[in-house]
């Protein structure tokens, strides 16, 4: 008879995610956690991200889903001093801000409408000329026309990030179990299951599922329970290697952006791609992140590019994440479909979905991000 693993919480998926909701419900005061990967944990879009967090930067408009993004950031500061208490794990993160370069007269017109509605709004928003904006960063392109400051947008090594919650997973008990495939969920009248691709049998007070691109594959966790449809969208990234940092700041422009890490390396993305599963990078792809990069500083086409990567982002069919319970399930719970900002996400997310497994206590986002699209353009 297969073996039958049971657990007070069962989370299918660590990525930053899951595990950030692990660590959640374990400071709450939750019994027996176990995650189950499919790989190894932290290893697929988590790994793969830029670590921006960024909710200025990116927002076309002042809806609900920015103002769940503002909130998440602004959690951050505590979670990373939490972290770095919590397991000694520095997340490295960086309050630089974030500039937004233009390169022509279309560029200039957008980033005036996006300083009228945040500088409208009460955000810290800062319009710079050329002149302001060299000053500030002299490696970018003389060729830029000027740029928005958005000094509350930072950015966080989401490597170190993940490292930092395996290390908690690890030091208070919470049970991480990789290369174990979970093919379907279900419940029964007094549990949770999971069955996995091995045979094994997973049963708990409640599941919760958080595998991001692949969530539409398992069997119990489609778009007719009611969580969104989620398809992987591909992303490459590239790092260059430098003797020293020569950017402060993450810095955009429409076509890409790069991230100034500590001690010289530089990340650059991104392309958006609907490849399939097929998790990969490519010479055009690689390529083309590259003269991104190097439009927004000509110095970096002297540099060598030390490491490509890509990531599958899980974009929600319902343009939103899918955070809250399953509906017409009483065990089964979701926090899916982050697509581009889950590491910007995860710390909001895991709490109000922590807050509701343990203490059935509602806030305002799961109420509008937990049933679904209709609820989040009425917001
Ligand atoms: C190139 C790129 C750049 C990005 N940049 C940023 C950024 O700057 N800022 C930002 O906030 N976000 C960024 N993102 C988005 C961010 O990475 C994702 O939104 C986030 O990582 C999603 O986390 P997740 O835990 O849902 O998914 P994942 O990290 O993919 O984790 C899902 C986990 O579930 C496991 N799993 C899947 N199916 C099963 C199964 N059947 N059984 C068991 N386990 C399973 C997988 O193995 C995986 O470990 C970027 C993404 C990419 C690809």
């Amino acid at each position: 008879m297969a073996e039958t693993q049971t657990s007070e919480v069962l989370i299918v998926g660590g990525g930053v995610i899951g595990l950030s909701i692990a660590r959640a419900l374990k400071k709450r005061g939750a019994g027996t956690i176990t995650v189950v990967d499919r790989s190894t944990p932290g290893r697929e879009a988590s790994y793969a991200a830029a670590g921006m967090l960024a909710p200025q930067a990116e927002a076309d408009s002042p809806d609900a889903f920015f103002r769940f993004c503002r909130e998440s950031n602004r959690m951050y500061s505590r979670f990373a001093e939490e972290l770095l208490d919590e397991t000694g794990v520095d997340i490295e993160l960086d309050d630089e801000g974030t500039l937004f370069l233009a390169f022509g007269e279309d560029d200039l017109l957008e980033l005036s409408r996006r300083y009228e509605w945040q500088s409208g709004a009460g955000m810290r928003v800062e319009h710079l000329t050329a002149a302001d904006t060299h000053k500030l960063e002299p490696f970018v392109s003389p060729d830029s026309l000027g740029s928005l400051f958005f000094p509350d947008d930072r950015q966080v090594e989401n490597r170190a990030l993940i490292k930092a919650l395996l290390e908690f997973a690890c030091r208070n008990g919470i049970g991480i179990v990789p290369d174990t495939e979970v093919r379907s969920v279900s419940e029964t009248d007094v549990a949770a299951e999971a069955q996995c691709a091995d045979g094994r049998r997973f049963e708990a007070g409640t599941l919760v599922v958080a595998a991001g691109s692949w969530t539409s594959e398992i069997e119990g966790a489609e778009p007719e329970t009611g969580i969104p449809e989620i398809r992987p969208v591909r992303g490459q990234m590239i790092a260059f290697e430098s003797a020293k940092r020569f950017f402060r700041k993450v810095i955009y422009s429409h076509r890409g952006y790069i991230v100034p890490r500590k001690f010289g390396r530089i990340l650059a993305g991104s392309t958006t791609e609907d490849a399939g599963f097929e998790d990969r990078t490519t010479e055009e792809g690689i390529e083309t992140i590259r003269e991104n990069a190097v439009e927004i500083s000509p110095g970096l086409a002297n540099l060598k590019i030390a490491e490509k990567w890509s990531g599958l982002r899980p974009y929600s069919a319902a343009e939103h994440p899918f955070i809250g319970k399953v509906p017409e399930r009483e065990r089964t719970f979701a926090a899916v479909g982050h697509y581009r900002n889950g590491i910007l996400l995860a710390p909001l997310t895991a709490e109000i979905l922590s807050m509701k497994i343990l203490d059935g206590a509602e806030s305002e986002f799961l109420k509008i991000f937990g049933d679904g699209p209709a609820k989040a353009e009425a917001a």
